[in-house]
């Protein structure tokens, strides 16, 4: 790892903080977060910060970047820590941009937030603070999915936020929903994607529940307490919740994001892109560029990014990726996007793709040189991944490999 190198190839880098603390443990939760029960532990938090100052301030140094596009504030729940904590984070945030240049270009700057921390004190701080988009974790407004997932929440707790929301926060809105809880009605996932239209969000995500070994949810399926989300059920539902939310004026961009135009979110597509971003905080992970992004592969022994990630007593650990993998990693991302990847890139994958044309779930764009899986394909993106990867483990040299 040289410093020229970082700084030659990560003219922008993002930031991500994770703040790992939530009020309690949902039931299907396998994120790092420590739950505080309403009482977060500042002594904890400080040192937190403490090492978040350090680990940025260094890899800044490394990196020198010249602009910060985006920040996400995720975790855990940031809002759950209270207004006199995350000011101080908020404030470590700033000072960690602005040593990067005093204006630092960001265009979207996100925080996560619990319904029930939204108040019109917690608007103003965010609005002061330069945060411009809020990312709402709403799952479901039905009182029997929100205690199905062990939610911290409730329907009117929900209705309050986007009341509040709709009347004083001028920044964007995106909204997390939940489908395949078992029992969720089809009506229920419309008047949740109407309510949140209607509270002026500009992008929803729709995600599957999935039962995580080691979680409450796990324990609760295996001892028959709770019944198994199923996958057809899953589908189902997905599909009319899709097209639902496309009548609404929100146009899928990603296997489960939907924004209406311009509401894409800037700083995920970053990821899905695989462009550096400066993770910081216990639990967050970095990737950051060493080399040339490449549409073709051949031997070299240079690497293509670090992987550097925190683990949760604060300790950080670095990988090297080669072009390899950072290839595939770019394949299996890319095809998460209804823009698909480059036509370059698929030149190691002839069989794959010849096989998923003839079946209709993949289509071409010579115009715009993209290959793309169409709505059917998306439904089977797992399966189609796997045959990609062992394609790829025929055709790809084994080693680093760069153009
Ligand atoms: S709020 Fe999010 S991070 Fe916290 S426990 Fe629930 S699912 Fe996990």
């Amino acid at each position: 790892m040289v410093a020229p190198v970082l700084a030659q190839m990560n003219r922008a880098v993002s930031l991500y903080l994770h703040i790992p603390f939530c009020y309690d443990k949902c039931d299907y939760c396998d994120f790092f977060s420590i739950p505080h029960h309403g009482i977060p532990d500042s002594d904890l938090i400080a040192a937190e910060r403490a090492g978040i100052a350090e680990h940025g301030k260094k890899w800044l140094e490394l990196i020198e970047p010249e602009t910060i596009p985006t920040i996400y504030i995720g975790g855990g729940t940031p809002s759950s820590i209270g207004l006199k904590e995350l000011e101080k984070y908020l404030a470590l945030m700033d000072r960690i941009a602005k040593s990067v240049s005093p204006s630092p270009g960001t265009k979207e700057y996100t925080i996560e937030a619990n319904p029930r921390d939204i108040t019109s004190p917690l608007l103003k701080l965010l609005a002061a603070s330069g945060v411009n988009r809020i990312s709402l974790g709403v799952q479901s407004l039905e009182p029997g999915d929100l205690a199905f997932l062990g939610r911290n929440s409730s329907p009117e707790l929900i209705e309050k936020a986007l009341d509040l929301i709709a009347a004083s926060w001028s920044g964007r809105l995106s909204v997390d929903c939940i489908a395949g809880i078992p029992g969720q009605q089809i009506s229920s996932i419309r008047k949740l994607i109407a309510r949140i239209a209607d509270a002026g969000a500009d992008h929803i995500s729709i995600y599957q529940l999935s039962v995580e070994e080691g979680t409450p949810l796990s324990s609760l399926v295996v001892n028959g307490k709770r019944s198994a989300p199923g996958e057809f059920e899953y589908l189902t539902l997905f599909k009319q919740a899709a097209s639902y939310a496309e009548q609404s004026g929100f146009r899928r961009y990603e296997i489960s994001a939907f924004a209406r135009p311009g509401g894409e979110s800037l700083h995920n597509m970053r990821y899905w892109k695989l462009l550096s971003y400066l993770g910081l905080g216990s639990g967050s992970v970095s990737t950051i560029l060493t080399g040339e992004m490449h549409n073709t592969v051949a031997a070299s022994a240079e690497s293509a990014a670090l992987r550097v990630t925190i683990d949760r007593e604060g300790k950080e650990a670095i990988e090297e990726i080669s072009h390899r993998d950072f290839f595939i990693e770019r394949l299996i991302t890319g095809f998460r996007l209804v823009e698909g990847v480059s036509t370059k890139l698929s030149e190691f994958l002839p069989i794959t793709i010849a096989r998923y044309t003839g079946l209709g779930l993949l289509e071409i764009d010579p115009a715009k040189e993209r290959i793309l899986l169409n709505e059917k394909g998306l439904d089977i993106l797992d399966t189609f991944l796997v045959d990609c990867l062992d394609e790829l483990d025929r055709t790809l040299p084994e080693g680093p490999c760069r153009s």
